[in-house]
């Protein structure tokens, strides 16, 4: 069994073991919380990131959180929405399990995602929602008892919304 939450907050405040970065391929920093992640956590982080050689789409990897409240960021990169028919669910997919696996691997109990590939990258929101609760049931029925905490910190409106109504619908985690 995992506790779910679903808050609205900035990522970057959290103590959690780890937040997950919804960071693109270069792993250099971007807009939206990637760019919020790489301030709050001071230019160490980016020095790290240069000597990870980048993240293919669909996988992660994990860095310290420096001055983060989190000790660990997982940087994930989510697929940029091209209409539908370009494997984005898979990708998407993949980007949730591969930073679930990783945190695993770490002793992480307590994790907050954000909405990945939902803004700058434009995957419709209800959609990526249905995905994410597809990937959170899947691993908590392969993998019992290994992440204790998940939050899905929505921070915009529209997708606080489309997340209350999936996951109180859905309470068999
Ligand atoms: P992507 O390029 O993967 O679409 P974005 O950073 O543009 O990534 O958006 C992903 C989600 O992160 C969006 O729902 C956006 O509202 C949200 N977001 C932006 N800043 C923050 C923050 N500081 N904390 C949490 N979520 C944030």
């Amino acid at each position: 069994m995992a506790n779910i939450r679903i808050i609205r907050k900035d990522i970057t405040t959290l103590e959690v073991d780890a937040v997950v970065n919804a960071a693109n391929s270069s792993l250099l920093g971007g807009g939206g919380v990637d760019g919020a992640i790489h301030n709050a956590a001071g230019p160490k982080l980016l020095e790290e990131c240069k000597t990870l050689n980048g993240c293919e789409t669909g996988k992660a990897k994990i860095t310290e959180g420096y001055n983060l409240p989190a000790k660990y960021i997982i940087h994930a990169v989510g697929p940029i929405y091209h209409g539908g028919n370009d494997q984005e669910a898979d990708l998407l997919y993949s980007a949730y399990w591969n930073s679930l696996d990783i945190a695993e691997q770490h002793g992480v109990k307590s994790i907050a995602f954000p909405n990945i590939s939902t803004g700058i990258y434009g995957y419709p929101k209800k959609e990526a929602a249905e995905i994410v609760r597809k990937v959170i049931k899947d691993f908590i029925d392969e993998r019992p008892g290994s992440i204790e905490n998940i939050i899905f910190v929505c921070f915009d409106r529209e997708n606080y919304d489309i997340y209350e109504e999936l996951f109180s619908l859905n309470n068999e985690y």
